[in-house]
């Protein structure tokens, strides 16, 4: 039989969830159908009630609903529990299952397709979001040797940190983007929302050591103001999102069907180039 699977959100016409799990479901031989749905804002359990009376056996989540699907879960995943947001659900009986793949694809993204080990590394995460919540967990195992957090509103910063040095071996730093001054890292990865807006959060070239991976886990929006200013640094080792979204992906099909596929062909497919 057919097992029924979706992404929830809203809005939802943008998401190429549907195009990855179907094209990973035919690599894999997986006899699966992966739709869109559009959740009304506030309606986002009874939404997954019906998704999940109709046979429903998972869903990813996106924006707005990661924190509605943590409050829904009944079974939390160490991934889901630290990032305070789910990505993945799985449905068996009267449970639901949930996880944080985000952290996870990022960290295999960088690694393992963009060659570029995390141990031993001074790493800068600008923003304080879901998103960089989600990257802590899976940066522990990789031993970077610093972790540095830089957030508009320091706080939040501050408070992941906190949370993270409960967690990490290696020193979790937060700071206010004026006291970057003139450190410089290996990895700067911008995982805040500013590119959305077209917007640059209030970095400076110095943040770039020679040698460094900037990434931008935004994808599809070519060369965005944070990669510009990568590359005035000097920086050629540039990358976006769509490694990341495609080895989330991989990771809840995985979750879900006990297969993992190859992420290449779906990666070259969305890739948008960086110019
Ligand atoms: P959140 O809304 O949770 O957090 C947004 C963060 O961006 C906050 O820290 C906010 O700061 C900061 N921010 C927003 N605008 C600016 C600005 N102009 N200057 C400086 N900082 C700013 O978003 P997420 O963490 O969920 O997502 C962050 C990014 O990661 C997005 O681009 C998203 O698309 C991407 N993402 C990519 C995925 C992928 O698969 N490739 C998966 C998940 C996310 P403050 O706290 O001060 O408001």
């Amino acid at each position: 039989m057919t097992d029924r699977y979706a992404v929830i959100g809203n809005p939802i016409e943008q998401s190429k969830s549907p195009l990855i799990h179907t094209a990973f479901a035919q690599v894999t031989g997986q006899d699966i159908v992966y739709s869109k749905v559009l959740s009304p804002l506030g309606d986002f359990a009874l939404t997954v009630d019906s998704f999940r009376a109709a046979g429903g056996r998972g869903m990813n989540v996106t924006a707005p609903f990661k924190l509605d699907a943590f409050a829904y879960a009944t079974d939390l995943a160490p991934s889901a529990q630290l990032a305070g947001a789910v990505n993945a659900m799985k449905f068996e009986g009267d449970r639901v299952y949930a996880e944080n793949f985000d952290g996870v694809g990022w960290v295999r993204d960088v690694v393992h397709n963009l060659s570029s080990p995390l141990k031993g590394r001074r790493i800068l995460i600008l923003g304080a979001g879901g998103a960089t919540r989600g990257a802590l967990l899976p940066l522990v195992d990789q031993e970077p040797a610093l972790v540095v957090i830089v957030n508009r509103t320091v706080a939040k910063a501050q408070a992941l940190s906190v949370l993270a040095q409960q967690h990490c071996r290696f020193p979790v730093q937060a700071m206010d983007y004026s006291d970057l001054q003139d450190l410089a890292f290996d990895v700067v990865l911008n995982a805040t929302s500013a590119s959305f807006a077209s917007e640059l959060p209030p970095l400076t070239t110095a943040a770039f050591a020679p040698g460094c991976l900037a990434y931008e886990m935004a994808y599809g929006k070519g060369l965005t103001p944070f990669l510009k200013l990568a590359q005035q640094a000097g920086v050629t080792h540039l990358a976006d999102g769509v490694g990341m979204l495609a080895e989330q992906a991989a990771e809840a099909f995985a979750w879900w069907r006990g297969v993992r596929p190859d992420t290449a062909a779906v990666i070259a497919q969305l890739t948008i180039p960086l110019v």
